[in-house]
Order: structure tokens, then sequence, then C-alpha cells
């Protein structure tokens, strides 16, 4: 098979694409490069995705000492490169999949051909979408305990959401801040036991149950206070604060894939039990297309499934037994199994 890269002169072809730098992206490299393809991994903006701004990671299994996220995304890369991947610091600003080749277009300026594509772009925090937050991002609010917990040393702050994020990350910031205030929207924790467990046992956690933020307010342009209300009695408050923290689920990646690959009624690409999309030749793995799970064992796996379909998939190309790409491959429908709700 023809390889090579996008920034030279002659016209070539790669094997494999794979846009995303995360567990799975990294996963999916390894996994081709051991079967020869000499994959090309595109790293996007976010270097090594969601991961990356975790400081600790206790339930990836094989490091029973847990590690840092940057740590295991150093691991990975370090596997994959070990084998081949070539490893672009690059954004894909597009994706033209109604020709065959596929072409993949970059920030940089580069233009790809390849015969199958594994997208791995992953999930991005969902906001409050309420007035202030905008304003006093990286002024007060953040998305990222990790990332910003230290400038709170000794101050107050609140946390939204009930999930496995706020909690993990409400305990995070107790590193720093004298008093931690998680806001959730109902009267139980969707967070997994052992965080629950964890934050009631927290002196310096407090939760408030049935609260809604509904504004986010400051001076001198940084956070002092959010307003709140009651989600059962519909009662309005304040609460002072010094930053607001805000977990409370994430949105799909999916900017490059509108009106070319189906996706579902929240924006997940569908792909089936072999992590094919409705395309030929292009597969997805992890939190694009995962929205139940969402943990790094379940990328990890699922960049693994989508290198091994991309792998026969080339194999068949090759042999002739696949469907003929040479005209719109997305009249090649692949036959999916229902969506995971
Ligand atoms: P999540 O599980 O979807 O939880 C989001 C939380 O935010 C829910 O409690 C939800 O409330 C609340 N919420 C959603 N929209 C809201 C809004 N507009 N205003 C106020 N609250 C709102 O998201 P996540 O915690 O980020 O976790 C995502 C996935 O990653 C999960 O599968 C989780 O298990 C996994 N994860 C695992 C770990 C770990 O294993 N250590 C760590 C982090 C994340 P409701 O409960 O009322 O819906």
């Amino acid at each position: 098979m023809t390889t090579v890269n996008g920034h030279g002169n002659t016209p070539q072809v790669e094997n494999i694409i794979i846009v995303g730098s995360g567990p799975a992206g990294f996963t999916a490299g390894l996994y081709a490069a051991r079967a020869n393809l000499s994959p090309l991994l595109i790293t996007g903006n976010e270097y090594g995705g969601q991961v990356s701004l975790t400081y600790d990671i206790e339930n990836y299994p094989g490091f029973p000492e847990s590690l840092s996220g940057p740590e295991l995304v150093e691991k990975f890369k370090a596997q994959a490169e070990k084998f081949g991947t070539r490893v672009e610091f690059d954004y894909v600003t597009e994706l033209v999949l109604d020709r065959h080749p596929f072409l993949v277009r970059t920030e940089s300026g580069a233009e790809y051909q390849t015969r199958a594509l594994i997208l791995c772009t992953g999930a991005r925090p969902r906001y409050l979408e309420v007035p202030g937050e905008k304003e006093f991002t990286g002024k007060g609010v953040s998305y990222c305990a990790t990332c910003d917990g230290f400038f709170f040393r000794g101050k107050d702050v609140i946390v939204v959401g009930g999930g496995d994020s706020a909690a993990e990350e409400a305990l995070f910031l107790t590193r720093y801040a004298s008093r931690v205030r998680i806001l959730h929207r109902r009267d139980k924790f969707r967070a997994s036991k052992i965080l629950q467990d964890r934050v009631f046992a927290n002196e310096k956690i407090e939760v408030i149950w049935n609260t809604v933020v509904t504004e986010i307010f400051g001076e001198n342009g940084t956070v002092t206070g959010v307003k709140t209300r009651n989600t059962v009695t519909g009662e309005a408050g304040e609460l002072k604060t010094d930053g607001v923290f805000v977990f409370i689920g994430h949105l799909p990646n999916n900017d490059l894939f509108h009106g070319k690959l189906e996706m579902d009624e929240d924006g997940y690409l569908i792909t089936d039990r072999k992590m094919r999309t409705n395309v030929p030749g292009v597969f997805a793995a992890g939190e694009i297309q995962d929205k139940v799970f969402k943990q790094v064992a379940t990328s990890v796996g699922q960049g693994c499934a989508a290198a091994m379909s991309a792998t026969r998939f080339l194999e068949e190309l090759e042999d002739g037994r696949a469907v003929d790409l040479r005209t719109d491959p997305r009249e090649f429908m692949t036959l999916r199994a229902p969506a995971m709700a």
C-alpha cells in the first residue's frame, strides 16, 4: 500500500488517519501501527483530550497506584509511536467524505488523502448558559479543577453538578479551597457510591440540594457570587463565592461531521458494534460516539475495535472484496445496531 503524508508535493494516500489524541485515538494508533499500516494521528487542539485534565486516575486497569492524566497520555503516545504511529500536532478543519480516498484538510494548510478514517474527537464540557458565565470564564468560572484549583487557595468555591465529575473535582478542590459547596439540581447524586461517600465524609464540602445557578456576578472582573433558584420551591437566593466550577456533563465535538455522518438526537456519531459509521471506511471511537460509558477504559477498547475494523476494511479494499467506493461512498450504507440510549 502507498503511504506518506500530505505535506509533500507528491499526492500520496494514507492508509489510516486518526483524528484526535485521547485514549481512543492513541489506542487506534497503536493497533493500526501494529498492523503495519503506519497510521497518521492528527492531535487536535486539546492534546490528550479530557483525560489530560485529570489529576488522578484510579480506575484505569494496570495502574493500582494511580497516575495523572498527562502521565497516562504520554504512555499512550510513546506506545503508539514505538510501533510506527506518526503524530502531527495539527487541527482538522475539513473532511471530504463524498469521494474516496477521503480528503482531510488541516489548520496548518496540509491536505491528506486517506483510505480509512478513525474519528476520536471526543467531547467538551457543557456550559450552564446563564448570564455572567461567559464574561467570568477564566476570571472565577472554570471547567477544570486540575487546571485552576491552585488559584483558589484559601478561598470559597462553588461546584455545580451531581455526577462523577462534580464529586471528583469537588474533592480535588478541597486541597486548596477553604470551603467547597456543591450545588445540585436534585436531591440525589448521580455520582458513583465511592465518590459520594468521600464527598459526604469531607468536612470542607457542603451539599446544597435542589438548587440551580441562574446568574454569575462579580466585581472588578472577578466572580463574587451567584444567584440561585430552588428547583422545588422556586425560591430565589444568592450565595457569595470566589469561584464557580461547572461540571454538568459534556457535548460531543461533532462540528466536522454535520451533514456528512449520521448522528443521534444529541449529536453523537452513530456507530455499529464494529465502530463503523454510516460511511464505509469511516470509523469512530471514544466519547464522540459514546454517551453512556465515557471511561478511559471503554474509550481504549473502542479505539482498539475501530482500528481492527479499519484494518479489515483495508484488507477487503485491497482484495477487491469491499464495495466500490469510486462513486459517492455515502451511498453504501452499512447495517447498524440500534444506538444505545
Ligand atoms: P454526568 O454524569 O452527565 O452528570 C452531569 C451532572 O450535571 C448531573 O448530575 C446532572 O444532573 C447535572 N446537570 C446537567 N445539566 C445541568 C444543568 N443545566 N444545570 C445543573 N445541573 C446540570 O456528567 P459527568 O459527571 O461529567 O460524567 C460524565 C461521564 O464520565 C459519566 O459516565 C461518569 O461516570 C464519567 N466519569 C467518571 C469518573 C470516574 O470514574 N472517576 C470521573 C469523571 C467522569 P442530574 O443528575 O439531575 O441529571
